[in-house]
């Protein structure tokens, strides 16, 4: 049983959650991490059914190498609890002008030669010179060159390069769309740029026995290893705040103090839902309402009765795939086409106890919007888009369908973030990594009443979904840490 006083609350067993909570735990803070849902991991959350187990949906971890899930664990002293794996098969294919699906020939899982992927994309010899170069310049552009790129949109950025369409599409589609999940040219290019390059550098492609969500778990045993206290299918239904300070948490299962709170539920959640709202100014309930969310995923768990391809992971496209702004406001209101860059993952060909004997698991994600309230007919017509898409590219996978998930924003925002805000809740990442909320833009992990912070995707770290959630964490738990100990011996 859970004690009633701590020196920190932290509201969430997401990736940032779990992580800010189990370093607290481990600088000799006494901690408590409640978690609404019975499983850990948030949105990289594990399911299991029927002998298969599956990440809920498809999360494509990277980069490969130094990535963050692999040091949390080290550091928190877990390893033990999840088995990270680099496939070896990977299998993008593009869909070139002619309408053909060509898969990305075989290369090196750690490395992208820009040679093979030039002529895979159809990319003529007087072209590759220009190419080559931005890549080059792409790959070794140092930090402070990069950092210039803030408040650019990735868009602009490329269309000075003037890089070839298909080109364009690869990077867009293969890398950007899918780690960020916003518009390309709304995206901030510097947080692009440097995610780019960790790919490239570092590759892209890693996966977690089980699903993601065992790092979630680990994350959890980590709190408890370090001496705190994890309550899971416990909801905080209400951050308590006292003489302007929190105070601590209310959840169905009783009140719990501490003079500083860390939320994993979204800064939109906590600050309009979870906090009295007679606690902060307008003008930053005007802020934290504007703020504006990544775009979202939908797709299918399909469970074949035999494999259907090799390939771990993959990215489906075309040079028409990537999302500007105008193309998806358009395909929103049903006046352009809603088919883009489709992913999809297998994993039963990276853990040989994701499916039962002979079978497979696959499963996809393609763009939607990430109002969890969507329309049925709407919903019915984005996956449409997708599963037209994935069978362009498997033509025999419809014949071996035992039977199939749907997962739509609806199931995100229900697993994951209340919807607070019109038309956001079931986005992917968290707030978007677009121009104006990235670098010094992106909201403060500080709230603004005394001992409030959030923790994951919304606020203090920066890249691809899991890791900034990570980063976040590990940011956090140093800032947090800091303040319990300089306040130390004056409450
Ligand atoms: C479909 C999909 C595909 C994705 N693909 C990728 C990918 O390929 N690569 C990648 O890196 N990232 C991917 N992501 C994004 C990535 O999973 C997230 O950005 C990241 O996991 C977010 O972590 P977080 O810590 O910010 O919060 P979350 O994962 O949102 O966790 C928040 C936690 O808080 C809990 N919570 C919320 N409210 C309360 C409450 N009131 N009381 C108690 N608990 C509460 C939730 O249940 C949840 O466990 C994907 C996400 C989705 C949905």
């Amino acid at each position: 049983m859970a004690d009633q006083n701590y020196d920190a609350i932290v509201i969430g067993a997401g990736f940032g959650g779990g992580t800010c909570a189990g370093l607290l735990a481990k600088k000799g803070l006494k901690v408590l991490l409640s978690e609404k849902n019975s499983v850990a991991g948030g949105k990289a959350m594990s399911l299991s059914k029927n002998g298969y187990s599956y990440t809920a949906w498809v999360v494509i971890g990277a980069p490969v190498q130094d990535n963050l899930y692999q040091v949390i664990l080290d550091e928190l002293g877990v390893s033990d609890q999840a088995k990270l794996v680099v496939p070896k098969n990977s299998g993008s294919i593009y869909k070139t002008p002619a309408g053909k699906f060509v898969a990305m020939p075989d290369a090196p899982s750690d490395s992208l030669d820009p040679n093979i992927i030039f002529e895979w994309l159809g990319i003529p010899l007087d072209r590759r010179e220009t190419a080559l170069q931005f890549f080059a310049q792409l790959a070794v552009m140092p930090p402070e060159q990069v950092a210039e790129f803030r408040g650019t949109n990735l868009h602009d950025y490329f269309a000075q390069a003037d890089i070839p369409k298909s080109l364009y599409a690869f990077l867009v589609s293969l890398c950007c769309d899918g780690m960020f999940m916003v518009p390309v040219d709304s995206l901030d290019a510097a947080e692009a740029i440097a995610s780019l390059q960790a790919i490239f550098t570092r590759g892209g492609g890693i996966f977690c026995e089980g699903g993601y969500g065992r790092v979630g778990e680990a994350l959890c045993e980590g709190v408890r290893r370090h001496g705190g206290d994890v309550m899971m299918s416990t909801r905080v239904n209400k951050i308590l705040v006292e003489e302007g300070r929190v105070a601590g948490i209310e959840t169905d299962k009783g009140s719990f103090r501490a003079p500083i709170v860390i939320s994993n539920a979204g800064i939109q959640p906590t600050v309009l839902k979870l906090i009295d709202q007679e606690h902060f100014d307008k003008s930053y309930l005007n802020y934290v309402r504007d703020l504006i969310p990544s775009l979202s995923l939908l797709g299918y768990r399909y469970f074949l009765s035999k494999p259907v391809t090799e390939a771990a992971f993959g990215v489906i496209f075309s040079d028409d795939s990537p999302w500007s702004l105008e193309r998806f406001q358009k395909a929103r209101a049903g006046q352009a086409p809603r088919d883009g860059v489709l992913y999809y993952e297998v994993p039963s060909n990276y853990d040989p106890n994701a499916a039962p004997e002979g079978k497979q698991i696959l499963m996809t994600g393609s763009f939607c919007p990430p109002d969890p309230d969507v329309g049925k007919g709407d919903v019915a017509d984005w996956a449409a888009a997708g599963e037209e898409t994935l069978f362009g590219a498997f033509p025999e996978l419809p014949g071996l369908i035992e039977s199939k998930d749907f997962y739509w924003t609806r199931s995100v925002s229900n697993a994951t973030r209340d919807a607070t805000v019109p038309g956001a809740g079931g986005e992917t990442i968290g707030i978007g990594q677009i121009v104006g909320q990235c670098g010094d833009d992106k909201p403060s992990i500080k709230g603004p009443i005394a001992g409030l912070y959030y923790v994951g995707a919304d606020a203090g770290g920066t890249g691809i979904g899991t890791q900034q959630a990570i980063e976040s964490g590990m940011k956090v738990a140093e800032t947090v840490a800091r303040y319990h100990w300089l306040r130390a011996g004056v409450d």
